[in-house]
Order: C-alpha cells, then structure tokens, then sequence
C-alpha cells in the first residue's frame, strides 16, 4: 500500500513538474495572440472582406452594367437595374447586395471585367440590425472611396498570380 501511494506522488511530481516545463518555455516565447482591436494580424491581399465598388482615377464609376456579378451569384444577393446615359455609355441607377444573402465566396469579384465590385480588406462592419446589411450603391461606391488605396494595392499583389 506505501509502495502504491509513493508510486501515485512520484507520478504526479513527474505529471508537474512537466506541465510546469511546459508553461515555462511559453511563458518565454514570442506571443501568438494579440490585443484585438488595438492591435491587429497580417491579411492576404485575397481576403475577402467587405464589398466595394471602385471607380477610375478620374471619379467616373468602373462598373458598366454587364451585370456578370448578379448573373454569377450562386446566393442571388446582387440586384442590378440599369439605362444607357444621354453619352450612350451603360451606368447602374441600382446596385444593390444584400450582405445577409453574401456567402464571400468572390466570384462576383472574379466575374467583373473591370474590376469594379470588389471584396476589400475591410472585416469590420458587423452591423446592430439587419436592414444596415442591405447595402445599396451610395454604400459600396463609398467603400470603394475609402478603401481604394488598400485595394488597388492588394490587387497588385496578386496580379502575377493570376
Ligand atoms: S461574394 Fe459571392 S455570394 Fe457574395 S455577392 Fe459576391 S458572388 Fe454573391
Ligand atoms: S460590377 Fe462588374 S460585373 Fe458587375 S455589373 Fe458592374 S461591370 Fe459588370
């Protein structure tokens, strides 16, 4: 019986003294988690975050209303209404997406010929109610104006690979 008990302590003093090891040689290594939201991780150029839509240096809007995003939406989120402008070129007057429907998969970014929807950095738009998810084309052209630098920079890091 003393044999068996001593047994069981030496087990545990093991059982310690390498899980106290093991907490040691953590404690002394770089962190792997940080402090969200101060502080925040690296993100591929392909992330795809919250939809945008760009327009050309010049403020003219990039999207010519081919609607190959709405068509090649698998969650049908995308809903484009269009008319030619008194210059003959083709212009959206709606573009809506309702970010709820969204599953991120990219393909309406995939599908644009001119890059004009895009998915950007951007992760941080959790809403309080439902209907702010229902973004219409003010709300992505406004996007697209505020996060143009990081996604024309992202789109550059990729294009080698595409
Ligand atoms: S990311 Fe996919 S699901 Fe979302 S709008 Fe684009 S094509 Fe549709
Ligand atoms: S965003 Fe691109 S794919 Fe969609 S309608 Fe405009 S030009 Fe076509």
């Amino acid at each position: 019986m003393v044999r068996v008990k001593q047994f069981i302590r030496g087990a545990l003093l093991l059982e310690f003294v390498s899980a106290f090891g093991l907490a040691m040689r953590y404690f002394f290594r770089p962190k792997v988690t940080i402090n969200y939201p101060f502080e925040k991780g690296p993100l591929s150029p392909r992330f795809r975050g919250e939809h945008a839509l760009r327009r050309y240096p010049s403020g003219e809007e990039r999207c010519i209303a081919c609607k190959l995003c709405e068509a090649i939406c698998p969650a049908q989120a995308i809903i484009i209404e269009a008319e030619p402008r008194p210059d003959g070129s083709r212009r959206t007057t709606r573009y809506d997406i309702d970010m709820v429907k969204c599953i991120y998969c990219g393909l309406c970014q995939e599908a644009c010929p001119v890059d004009a929807i895009v998915e950007g950095p951007n992760y941080e738009f959790a809403t309080e109610t439902r209907e702010e998810l229902y973004y219409d084309k003010d709300k992505l052209l406004e996007n697209g104006d505020r996060w143009e630098t990081e996604i024309a920079k992202n789109l550059a890091m990729d294009a080698p690979y595409r």
